[in-house]
């Protein structure tokens, strides 16, 4: 198991936009493993293949007290939006940074186990959040996407100068 580079806003790589898994290989396995550790390690909810650079189709989430129920959805697909909710979200790609989210309240989805059981499910709540904010990035797109262009641009400087300050950017 290997702890994975998190991509940062406003990094490129994460607006790729991820292709189906064909086959759930020992590969596929062994990414949504790391992906869990990464997670795990970030103290994220939730990790997208794309923050780590892999343009699959895969999404881990574990929204349990002891951090104990991962869940790991491959091809994950929403094929009904319900309602409307709004939430603070965070994200791994966007340290340091919460704002308030317009999403659907409730949701119908399916998605492939590691096992390639097919499972179709519903859900409302932090779960249905999550799996919204999660497929968005599958789809190259960013919380910050839904706030306003100014709010977004003064958020851009703001990271831009932290990172020079931290020496990451020359
Ligand atoms: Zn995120």
């Amino acid at each position: 198991m290997a702890i994975l580079e998190v991509l940062h806003f406003p990094d490129n790589r994460l607006r790729n936009k991820a292709i189906a898994v064909e086959s759930i290989c020992s590969e596929i396995k062994e990414i949504a493993k790391n992906m869990l550790e990464t997670m795990y390690a970030e103290s994220g909810i939730g990790l997208a293949a794309t923050q780590v650079n892999i343009a699959k189709r895969i999404i881990v989430l574990d929204l349990s007290e002891e951090k104990n129920e991962p869940l790991i959805l491959v091809n994950p697909v929403i094929t009904k939006l319900e309602g409307t909710e709004t939430s603070r979200e965070g994200c791994l790609s966007v340290p340091d940074y919460y704002d308030t989210v317009e999403r659907a309240e409730h949701i119908e989805f399916n998605y492939k186990t590691l096992d390639n059981q097919l499972v179709k499910t519903d859900s409302d709540g932090l779960l249905a959040i999550c799996v919204q904010h999660e497929i968005d990035h599958l789809d190259g797109k960013l919380f910050i996407d839904y706030l306003s262009p100014l709010k977004r641009q003064r958020l851009k400087k703001k990271i831009e100068k932290q990172e020079k300050q931290e020496g990451k950017v020359l």
